[in-house]
């Protein structure tokens, strides 16, 4: 007919993802692999969270803290700090932290682009079970796999949505959300590991920072209970400000900045700062992506509901990452993600055997300083599933590299079933913990007992030795023992 123009014939793929993280680029690598055709879509930047706005700004940006910190407060008799010792000038750091973002962007994600494996701007929707909507176009797939990923999730408190706050998007490039001011002062709500890396972050920069949380301690859920506490008072000995069983009742800015009217136990008080960063968890990009008009199904957490396949109820299509939150032992992590990639695209693209995804060795590290490493079971899901627990905490200063570089706060503890000495899960606060618990990890794969621990023969001295101490620890006083000794 004349003066209308022709629709556009839809673009068909083997597999179309929702999502350009590490969860979509390791789906579609997977595709390639099977020859099939894959095409990601994405509304911000290509590569998602991780490399643009999580693990890597914010290690980059965490060590040159350390550096800082390092420089001010040598810790060996002998050493001290002359003169005004690092000046930190943030926007230089920030510029070079998007240069090495861009750089890695470039070699693990846009490179990888080209042929059958293809991405496409903008933001899509499901229009029906076959079909998404990118900006007016229309993508057709034989499967999909939904990987969304995650985005903080902002808490209802009375004035909030008055007030300028950051969230964890202020470590991101290209973005309006970036941060390239270091403020003088920052109130961070919330006590998980994000608030705690971006804390010390802040403070060792030289920014006034204090942390409130309304659990008990820090880092409440999922983690030992020694972990919170000992950070606790590691962030205090550094000057950060802790408040616990801190409710944030309502919040407004006045000119110098941010005003919390906060209920610290059953006081009131009144906390200002220049910025507020809200750091309270991350909730699944399930919603706005048209999940209803494909018949997929979301949980009370937002969580798109999958099976253990990473099959949706709508059998040809899959959802993995972030998006999944916490079910069948996932957690919200990279590498978590990407195994999860390849196994949804390989169960809807490969004729073989399904797979699962296998949750139960998980190694994590919160890259505080020290780190924290943890795998396996806490002591208290040891007992839920009905384990006879032998669970003993030791201080790191038992540990002769502990000692030996001066550098003893810590805690190292393994989580045993009593009747057959298998190692469940091990956690641990200490230098190098984020590495040493790889040996933990490959361990408990293989389902070894507190007595493989002790026979490995370890690196003396070396922080490692804290899992085979801690092991010892089973039959004998690890305060008694000779330098390696058994
Ligand atoms: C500050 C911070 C630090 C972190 N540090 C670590 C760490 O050290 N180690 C670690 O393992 N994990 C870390 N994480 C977690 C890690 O970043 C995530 O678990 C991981 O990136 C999830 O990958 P994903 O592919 O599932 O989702 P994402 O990487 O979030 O990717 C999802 C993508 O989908 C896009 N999208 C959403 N909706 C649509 C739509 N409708 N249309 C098109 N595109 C859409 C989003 O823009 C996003 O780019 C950190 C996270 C943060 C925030």
């Amino acid at each position: 007919m004349a003066g209308r123009t022709p629709r556009k014939a839809p673009e068909h793929f083997d597999l179309v993802i929702l999502g350009s993280g590490s969860t979509a680029f390791a789906a579609a690598l997977r595709a390639q692999e099977l020859d099939k055709s894959a095409v990601m879509i994405e509304q911000r930047s290509v590569g998602g969270t991780c490399v643009n706005r999580g693990c890597l700004p914010s290690k980059n940006l965490i060590e040159a803290a350390k550096l800082v910190y390092d420089a001010h407060n040598p810790r060996y008799p002998g050493l001290t700090q002359e003169g005004p010792g690092l000046s930190v000038n943030f926007r230089e750091l920030v510029a070079q932290k998007d240069e090495v973002v861009e750089s890695y962007r470039q070699k693990k994600y846009d490179s990888l682009l080209g042929g059958r494996f293809t991405v496409r701007d903008g933001s899509a929707r499901f229009v029906d079970a076959h079909a998404v909507e990118v900006e007016g176009r229309r993508l057709t797939g034989e499967r999909f796999l939904v990987a969304t990923g995650s985005r903080p999730h902002i808490p209802d408190i009375a004035g909030l949505e008055s007030v300028p706050y950051l969230t964890s998007d202020l470590l991101t490039h290209g973005e309006v959300e970036e941060l390239t001011e270091l403020p003088d002062s920052l109130l961070i709500l919330g006590g998980g590991y994000i608030a705690l890396e971006l804390g010390q972050m802040f403070a060792r920069f030289g920014t006034a920072v204090t942390i409130m949380d309304r659990n008990r301690q820090l880092l409440a859920h999922g983690y030992e209970t020694e972990i919170g506490r000992i950070m606790g008072q590691v962030f205090e000995d550094e000057g950060i400000d802790v408040l616990t069983n801190a409710t944030m009742r309502s919040v407004h800015t006045d000119a110098q900045g941010i005003v919390a009217d906060v209920q610290v136990g059953s006081t009131q008080r009144t906390l200002r700062a220049e910025r507020l960063l809200i750091a309270t968890g991350r909730r699944p990009n399930s919603d706005g992506i048209g999940l209803e008009a494909a018949g997929v199904s979301v949980n009370a957490r937002h969580e798109v509901e999958v099976d253990a396949q990473l099959r949706t109820g709508v059998p040809h299509i899959f959802a993995a990452g972030d998006v999944i939150g916490r079910q069948h032992g996932s957690q919200m992590a990279t590498p978590v993600g990407s195994r999860q990639g390849a196994i949804a695209a390989h169960n809807a693209l490969a004729a073989d055997e399904p797979r699962t995804f296998d949750g139960r060795v998980i190694p994590r590290a919160i890259f505080t300083d020290p780190p924290v490493g943890i795998v396996g079971m806490t002591e208290e899901k040891a007992v839920a599933a009905e384990h006879r627990c032998w669970c003993r905490p030791l201080p790191i200063s038992l540990v002769p590299r502990a000692g030996a570089i001066r550098d003893t706060r810590g805690f190292v503890k393994m989580v045993a079933d009593a009747d057959t000495n298998e190692v469940l899960g091990v956690a641990m606060v200490g230098v190098n913990a984020s590495e040493v618990i790889h040996e933990a990890a490959m361990a408990m794969r293989f389902h070894a007992k507190l007595a493989d621990f002790v026979d490995l023969l370890h690196i003396y001295p070396s922080m490692a030795e804290a899992l085979k101490i801690a092991a010892i620890s089973r039959s004998k006083d690890p305060a008694r023992l000779s330098c390696c000794a058994e």
